[in-house]
C-alpha cells in the first residue's frame, strides 16, 4: 500500500479561500482590515525566518501587519511595556511573541502579559485552560489546531480512533491531546501520548489508528512502528545536511517517509504538512479575534 498524501498545501489554501471572504466581509462591516502585530527580540535566523512567513501570508491575505523587531539585549521591563503598549492600542487585533526568547527574559512572564483576546499563539494560561475546559469560543493553539483540521478536512475518522502522540509539549503534544478528547466534533478519540520515558515505544505506536510524531527528531518513526492503514501525521522540522542544496541542509520530518507511506493509509510530508496549517491557523486566530474584539 502507497499511502495518500495529506498535503497542508492544499488544505491551508482551502483556508485561505475561507479566510479571504470573511476578511472581505470584516472590512465591509469595520471599514478596515483585522491587524496583527509581531514582536521579535534577538537575530535568532529560524525565528527571523517564521517572522517573515507569517508578515508575507498577512499582507498577501489583506491582514494589516506589523512586525517590530526588537535588539536581543532588550530588558524584560521594556519588553513588558511594549506588550502593555500593544494590549492597549485598539488598532491591534492580534498580538504575538516569536519565541524562543533571549535566555535572560522570563517567557512564561511575557506569555502572561499578552491579553487573552489578542494571544493568536493560543499560549496564554487562561486560553489554554478554556481550551482545556472545551470553551468553543477561544482560540486555539495554532500547530494542533492545524493538525485537527488537516484530519478533518482529509475525511479521517477521529471519533473512536486509537491516537498516539510522541511529545508532550505545551505547544504541540499536550494541547494536541487535549483538543482529540473534547466530547464534540473533532473529538471523541482515544489518545495516548508518549516521550522520552515511555517503555517500548514501537509497542505503542503499533496500537494507533492515527500517530503524531512532534518529537524533533530524525527517522524516530519507523515503518515497523506502525500499524498496517494507520494515519501518520509528522509535526516534526528537522534540518538535515545537504551538500545539493544552497543552504547546506534540508528540512525534514520525525518520520522516515519513504518507508512509512508503503505501511500507512495517508500521511503529511514534512514540509508541506502541518508547517502551512500552522501558518494558516494564525491568520484564522487573527481574524477570529478581529472579529471577538469589534463585534460581528
Ligand atoms: P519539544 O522539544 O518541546 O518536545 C519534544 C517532545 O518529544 C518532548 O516531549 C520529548 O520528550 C519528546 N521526544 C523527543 N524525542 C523523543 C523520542 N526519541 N522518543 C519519545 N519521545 C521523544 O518540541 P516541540 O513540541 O516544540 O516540537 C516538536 C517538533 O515539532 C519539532 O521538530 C519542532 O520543530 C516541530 N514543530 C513544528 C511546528 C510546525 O509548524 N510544523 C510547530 C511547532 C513545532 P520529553 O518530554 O520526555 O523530553
Amino acid at each position: 500500500m502507497t499511502a495518500r498524501n495529506i498535503s497542508g498545501k492544499e488544505i491551508s489554501a482551502q483556508i485561505y479561500e475561507e479566510l479571504r471572504g470573511r476578511i472581505a466581509a470584516f472590512k465591509q462591516r469595520h471599514g478596515r482590515a483585522p491587524h496583527i502585530t509581531v514582536v521579535i527580540v534577538g537575530e535568532d535566523p529560524s525565528s527571523q525566518t517564521y517572522v517573515r512567513l507569517k508578515h508575507d501570508k498577512a499582507q498577501d491575505l489583506g491582514i494589516g501587519s506589523t512586525v517590530l523587531r526588537l535588539p536581543a539585549d532588550t530588558t524584560e521591563e521594556a519588553l513588558l511595556g511594549v506588550v502593555d503598549g500593544l494590549n492597549r492600542d485598539p488598532a491591534v487585533n492580534g498580538l504575538l511573541v516569536q519565541l524562543p526568547l533571549p535566555d535572560h527574559i522570563d517567557e512564561a512572564r511575557v506569555l502572561l502579559s499578552v491579553d487573552p483576546a489578542k494571544d493568536v499563539d493560543g499560549f496564554h494560561p487562561m486560553n489554554v485552560g478554556r481550551m482545556v475546559m472545551g470553551d468553543p469560543g477561544v482560540l486555539l493553539p495554532c500547530t494542533p489546531h492545524g493538525v485537527l483540521q488537516l484530519l478533518l478536512r482529509s475525511g479521517v475518522t477521529i471519533e473512536g480512533a486509537h491516537v498516539v502522540i510522541v511529545g508532550r509539549s505545551n505547544i504541540v503534544g499536550k494541547p494536541l491531546a487535549n483538543l482529540l478528547i473534547q466530547k464534540r466534533e473533532g473529538g471523541n478519540a482515544t489518545v495516548t501520548v508518549c516521550h522520552t520515558r515511555t517503555r517500548d515505544l514501537g509497542a505503542i505506536t503499533r496500537t494507533a489508528d492515527i500517530l503524531v510524531a512532534a518529537a524533533g527528531s530524525v527517522n524516530m518513526v519507523t515503518a515497523d512502528m506502525v500499524k498496517p492503514g494507520a494515519v501518520v501525521v509528522d509535526v516534526g522540522t528537522n534540518r538535515v545536511p545537504d551538500p545539493s542544496s544552497p543552504r547546506g541542509s534540508r528540512q525534514v520530518g520525525d518520520v522516515d517517509f519513504e518507508r512509512v507511506r508503503e505501511v500507512a493509509s495517508a500521511i503529511t510530508p514534512s514540509p508541506g504538512g502541518v508547517g502551512p496549517m500552522t501558518v494558516a491557523m494564525l491568520m484564522w486566530n487573527t481574524v477570529e479575534a478581529a472579529w471577538n474584539q469589534l463585534g460581528r
